[in-house]
C-alpha cells in the first residue's frame, strides 16, 4: 500500500525542476512578418530535436554508443549542404537544438530527468541562441526594449525590468495561447581556484547525502516530521478523492506546495555545498554517475532491517540521487575543468588506508572495519578518500606534472615554435 503511494507522489511531481540558470522572462512583441520568422526558428529547431530523438530511441542496450553530440554536429553540417529549406535557417538555432537534446540525455542519464520526448507542433516551441553579446539588446523607451535575433532582426520586448548583465544566451517561447517570450540566462560566475592543490573526494553515500573525504558529512535537507505526516495524509486522501473533482485538484495543490517547499530547501542546500567546495579546493573528485548508477546495486549497499524501511529508502534514494545529479551539475557551472569524474567500482571495498579490496570489510551501511590493518570508520568517508586519490592521480596526468609542484594552472598553454 505505501508503496504504491509514493510511487503515485513521484509520477505527479517528476523532479525536472533543475533550473540551472537564473532566468528572466520578457513578453516579446514581434510584428507579424517577425512572428512567421520566429515560427521558422521554431520549425527547424522542433525538427532537429526530433531527429536526434528518433535516433536515441533506437538504441538498445548492447547495441554500441547512440550517436553523441559531435557525431549529430557533422550529420546536420550534412543535412545543410543537402536540404536547402534547412540551409535557409540559422546554425545556431538548428545547432543548439542539438545541444539541448544533448543535454536532455545526460539529465536522463544522470537521472535527474525523464527521458526527453519528441516536440510537437503548437506546443513546447521554441529555440535558443548563444554567442549573445550586449550591443544585441537596447532600451527604446520606458518600457520598450530591443533584442536582435538571428535571421529575424530586431524585435521588441516590453521592458518591464532590465536585461540582467552577463547574459551569455536567450531562448524564445512560444506557449500555447500563441504568446511570445524571450528569456535571458545568465550563466554564474565560475569561483576561482584557491590554488592551495588541495583535492578533495566526494561520495554520494548510503547513510548520509555526501560525504567528504576530510571526513565531513553532509545531509540534504528533506521534509520535516510534521510535514511527511502532513504529506502522507494528503497522498491517502488524494487516492480516495475522485478523479476530476474539485477535492481532489485541492489535494493536489496543497502536495504540490508541500514539495515545492522541499524542493527549494533542497536547492538551496546544493547551491551553499557547490560554492563551498568550489572555494576551499583545488580539484573536486565525483563518482562517474553513468558507472555509478550500473555498480550501484553491488556496491554492497546493505537494507538495514525492520518494517518500512525498504520503502523509505526507496523514496530518499530517488531525491539523494535527483539532489546528487543537480550537485554534479552545479559543481562543473562553479568549477569548470576542476570536476573530475572517477569510476566508482571498489572505492566503497577498498581500504583507503593500506589498499586491500575487501568484500566484506563493510559492517554496515556506516562502518569500516579493514581486516587486514586494521583501520576503522565510516563507510562514505572511506570511499570518499578512495575517491580522491583517484581524482589527484587524474589531477596529476591532466597537468603532467606533479601535483604539489607542477603548474597549478590547466589551460592549454601558447607554445610558440619556430618554424
Ligand atoms: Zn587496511
Amino acid at each position: 500500500m505505501r508503496d504504491a503511494e509514493q510511487r503515485v507522489v513521484l509520477r505527479f511531481f517528476p523532479m525536472r525542476d533543475a533550473k540551472l540558470f537564473a532566468m528572466s522572462r520578457y513578453r516579446l512583441q514581434p510584428t507579424q512578418v517577425q512572428a512567421a520568422a520566429l515560427l521558422e526558428h521554431c520549425r527547424h529547431a522542433r525538427f532537429v530535436w526530433n531527429l536526434a530523438a528518433e535516433q536515441s530511441s533506437f538504441w538498445k542496450p548492447g547495441r554500441g554508443p547512440a550517436p553523441g553530440f559531435a557525431e549529430q554536429c557533422r550529420q546536420l553540417t550534412e543535412a545543410r549542404a543537402e536540404y536547402a529549406w534547412l540551409r535557409a535557417g540559422s546554425a545556431i538555432v538548428q545547432q543548439q537544438a542539438l545541444k539541448d537534446f544533448a543535454r536532455a540525455m545526460a539529465q536522463f542519464f544522470a537521472r535527474t530527468h525523464r527521458k526527453p520526448t519528441f516536440r510537437r507542433r503548437g506546443q513546447n516551441e521554441g529555440f535558443r541562441i548563444v554567442a549573445f553579446k550586449k550591443e544585441d539588446v537596447r532600451r527604446l523607451s520606458r518600457n520598450v526594449g530591443e533584442v536582435k535575433i538571428p535571421k529575424v532582426g530586431w524585435v521588441r520586448f516590453r521592458w518591464s525590468r532590465a536585461v540582467p548583465d552577463g547574459a551569455k544566451s536567450f531562448r524564445v517561447n512560444r506557449d500555447q495561447l500563441g504568446r511570445w517570450f524571450v528569456a535571458f540566462a545568465v550563466a554564474p560566475e565560475p569561483i576561482a581556484r584557491p590554488c592551495s592543490g588541495e583535492v578533495v573526494g566526494v561520495d554520494r553515500g548510503v547513510a548520509v547525502s555526501a560525504a567528504l573525504s576530510t571526513g565531513e558529512l553532509l545531509r540534504v535537507p528533506t521534509l520535516r516530521a510534521v510535514e511527511r505526516a502532513r504529506l502522507l495524509k494528503l497522498i491517502r486522501q488524494l487516492a480516495r478523492a475522485r478523479k476530476g473533482s474539485k477535492r481532489r485538484d485541492d489535494v493536489r495543490t496543497a502536495i504540490g506546495r508541500l514539495r515545492a517547499g522541499e524542493t527549494a530547501r533542497r536547492k538551496d542546500w546544493v547551491e551553499k555545498v557547490t560554492t563551498s567546495l568550489a572555494r576551499r579546493f583545488d580539484v573536486i573528485g565525483v563518482e562517474d554517475l553513468r558507472i555509478g548508477n550500473m555498480t550501484r546495486s553491488a556496491r554492497g549497499t546493505i537494507e538495514a532491517p525492520g518494517r518500512n524501511v525498504r520503502q523509505k529508502a526507496g523514496l530518499n534514494r530517488s531525491i539523494l540521487s535527483a539532489s546528487w545529479g543537480r550537485l554534479v551539475m552545479r559543481l562543473e557551472d562553479k568549477a569548470p575543468g576542476r570536476v573530475i569524474k572517477v569510476n566508482p567500482a571498489f572505492t566503497s571495498q577498498r581500504c583507503s588506508v593500506c589498499g586491500v579490496v575487501d568484500g566484506k570489510a563493510r559492517e554496515s551501511q556506516a562502518a569500516f572495519r579493514c581486516r587486514s590493518c586494521g583501520h576503522a570508520g565510516n563507510a562514505d568517508v572511506n570511499a570518499a578518500k578512495n575517491i580522491e586519490v583517484i581524482a589527484a592521480g587524474h589531477a596529476v596526468n591532466a597537468r603532467g606534472g606533479d601535483r604539489k609542484t607542477g603548474p597549478g594552472n590547466r589551460e592549454p598553454q601558447l607554445v610558440l615554435r619556430p618554424v
